[in-house]
């Protein structure tokens, strides 16, 4: 799943309000991070493949971060790591969130992801109806955008660029030179991501700088 595990980060965001919205996005998506950070390392794989198949462009590798095993490692480092800071609560959500993001990926892959490294490879493979893993992609980061209610620029253009850029993915092809650059094409995608962090970490700061600019005038007109 692509954007689609970002819908599960705004629903934590409005059970749990007090944690970083941004944190959130980097939870559920870690194992795609990790993987897109071992692809430029040469230590996984994800290469161009020509298919009709939107979802079938990707050969991938991944049997470090996308194995069962590489999941629940990669999330108990997060526990271990909110846990010493003394965040137990933040410590088993982000945990689950991490995890979340392999049984989410279990749905849509094709038999590529291993249980223990490289091997036992699983998947439901709903990336076979392709029109219907779009628009179950879409409704997850609808659904998820419209529950926290966040409205300012920042919200705005995040939906934006989440959505766009995954139909942009979807409904069009890759231009040559990033179909023959492996480098490239992972760079873009983590560039992608990484600017949706951004803009869920401003829209969150937003938020805050309205509501203090509120209790602000209520301050002066009682000082009145
Ligand atoms: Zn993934």
């Amino acid at each position: 799943m692509f954007i689609g595990h970002y819908g599960l980060g705004y629903v934590v965001k409005k059970k749990t309000p007090e944690l970083p919205l941004w944190l959130l996005f980097v939870s559920v998506q870690l194992l795609d991070l990790v993987a897109f950070t071992f692809v430029l390392l040469g230590i996984e794989k994800a290469s161009y493949n020509p298919s009709n198949n939107p979802f079938f462009r990707n050969h991938l590798d991944l049997p470090y971060s996308h194995s069962l095993l590489g999941a629940i490692l990669i999330s108990l480092v997060v526990f271990i790591l909110f846990w010493i800071k003394d965040k137990k609560r933040w410590a088993w959500i982000l945990g689950l969130c991490v995890i979340s993001h392999w049984f989410i990926d279990l749905i849509v892959h094709t038999a590529d992801l291993p249980i223990l490294f490289g091997t036992c490879n699983v998947g439901f493979g709903l990336w076979s109806f392709p029109y219907l893993t779009y628009a179950v992609e879409i409704l997850f980061v609808l659904i998820g955008w419209l529950l926290i209610k966040q409205r300012n620029i920042f919200s705005y253009l995040l939906l934006f660029f989440m959505i766009a850029s995954f139909t942009g993915m979807v409904f069009s092809e890759e231009p040559e030179i990033m179909k023959q650059n492996d480098y490239l094409r992972t760079s873009v995608v983590l560039i992608s991501n990484g600017l949706f962090i951004l803009l869920a970490y401003l829209s969150d700061r937003k938020r805050k700088y309205f509501k203090n600019s509120n209790s602000h005038v209520n301050l002066i007109n009682t000082g009145k």
